[in-house]
């Protein structure tokens, strides 16, 4: 797949804006990718859809071909769409007793996820209890108890003759004699989604105050990770999930599934039958996981990065030579207005003198802009050519008084001398390393 990519990416090397067909190019391998990674095939084309939106008519980054960048688009979405952030499980004060649910199929991996989760919070401070609701096979109790054994946290149990329920509102009366502050209920699942399974939970949510949801979905069960999800949380009402078996090689698409069609945050991820595989889940690295494109990804990341530097290192190199000129004073707004405006340039920009204390808006910037616009490139790059005839010429193309083109000629004298100045101070001392 990679090597397809890159094929891809060869046949674009326009520069300039993203196309409508450099998008449809790449794109379509993202969506073979996507597929691939088991994401499921509406949220697919929906993605797809929204980044076509996004990405055509956007600037492509230097150094990067269309293709990458269409990448570099496709995984901020994927980051943006899967939370930005990591999520906790919200609990309760230590003085009150949490109750945490957890739901979902048969071999999903609640009762593992349980005493994870339990070994989890015991590090934190909590102390939890865990209540076993799945009446159906001794054996899950027995599965249970052994895990709670080995995290130290204490398991309760009426055996299989009591409703789920019931079970569950002991378990918190017990809780509350013992001095134990989070329950965690392990319920049953079934193979297949079923009207008894979500009529017992219900009943659960029903009688006793929950108050975490937690969906535990198996990441291999790829396309139908978006049904399962969507019906628990329709029918008892999802706070978060947790996805398991993500230590196999399934690439993790039910991620973007569940987190597009439900919009629930992935709390936590499995990595493992251990009882300490427990992972916190990052956005980023589920996006390029899915995405599987780690090497164009690594480039992106690079290729950025050495945007970054080359611009700083070849401004050093200006400000030591004070050979700073109009085209530098142009690129030089540009960036502050990114960062955040007016108040950075006068920080950037020595000699402009402008009064710091002053409000200033940024449409002084405009001014500006507008008359270094009228300079033609030469006079941009070599300001000393600028006579009274071109100056006339530049105020009448800038729709500005000859004066303002004076004022601007005279702050940039200024920006050049004070660059000499410390430029004069920075060879002097050069650059040590490590005094910092
Ligand atoms: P439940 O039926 O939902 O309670 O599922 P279990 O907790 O009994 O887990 C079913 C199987 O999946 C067990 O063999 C677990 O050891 C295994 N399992 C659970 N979570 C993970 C995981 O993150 N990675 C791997 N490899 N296996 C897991
Ligand atoms: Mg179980």
């Amino acid at each position: 797949l990679t090597e397809k990519l890159q094929n891809v990416f060869k046949n674009l090397r326009s520069k300039g804006r993203l196309t409508e067909e450099d998008v449809k190019a790449a794109l379509k391998e993202v969506k073979m990718a996507l597929l691939e990674a088991d994401v499921n095939f509406k949220v697919v084309k929906n993605f797809v859809k929204t980044v076509q939106e996004r990405a055509v008519g956007q600037d492509v980054l230097n150094s990067l071909t269309p293709g990458q960048m269409v990448v570099k688009l496709v995984n901020e979405e994927l980051v943006t769409l899967m939370g930005s952030d990591t999520t906790e499980i919200a609990l309760k004060p230590s003085s009150e007793i949490s109750v945490i649910l957890m739901c979902g199929l048969q071999g999903a991996g609640k009762t593992t996820t349980t005493a994870k989760i339990a070994g989890k919070l015991k590090k934190k401070g909590r102390r939890p209890l865990l209540a076993a609701c799945d009446i159906y096979r001794p054996a899950a109790i027995e599965q249970l108890q052994k895990n709670g054994e080995k995290q130290g946290v204490e398991v309760f149990t009426m055996g299989t003759n009591h409703k789920p329920v019931d079970i569950a509102k002991a378990a918190i009366e017990h809780a509350s004699k013992n001095n134990l502050n989070v329950v965690i209920l392990d319920t049953a699942g079934r193979l297949h989604i079923d009207e008894d399974m979500m009529a017992e939970l219900q009943e659960i949510k029903e009688n006793v105050e929950i108050d975490d949801t937690i969906l535990v979905v198996d990441a291999m069960t790829g396309q139908d990770a978006v049904n399962v999800a969507t019906t628990f949380n329709e029918k008892i009402g999802v706070d978060g999930v947790i996805l398991t078996k993500l230590d196999g090689d399934t690439r993790g698409g039910a991620a973007l599934s569940i987190r597009a069609v439900t919009g629930k945050p992935i709390l936590y991820v499995g990595m493992g039958e251990k009882l300490s595989d427990l992972e916190q889940f990052y956005p980023d690295r589920m996006a390029s996981r899915i995405l599987g494109m780690g090497d164009v990804l690594t480039l992106i990341e690079k290729a950025e990065a050495e945007i970054d530097q080359d611009k700083a290192k070849e401004m050093e190199r200006k400000f030591r030579k004070a050979e700073f000129d109009f085209n530098d004073f142009l690129d030089q707004m540009a960036q502050m207005k990114k960062m955040g405006g007016i108040q950075s340039i006068l920080s950037m920009l020595p000699g402009m003198g402008l009064p710091t204390d002053l409000e200033i808006d940024d449409n002084i910037f405009k001014g500006i802009e507008a008359i270094i616009y009228s300079m033609t490139p030469e006079e941009r790059g070599n300001p000393a050519i600028i006579n009274p005839s071109r100056k006339r010429r530049i105020a009448k193309g800038a729709g500005v008084n000859i004066a303002e083109v004076n004022k601007l000629m005279k702050q940039y004298e200024q920006s050049k001398k004070m660059m000499k100045q410390m430029s004069g101070m920075m060879g002097g001392k050069g650059k040590k390393k490590g005094k910092f």
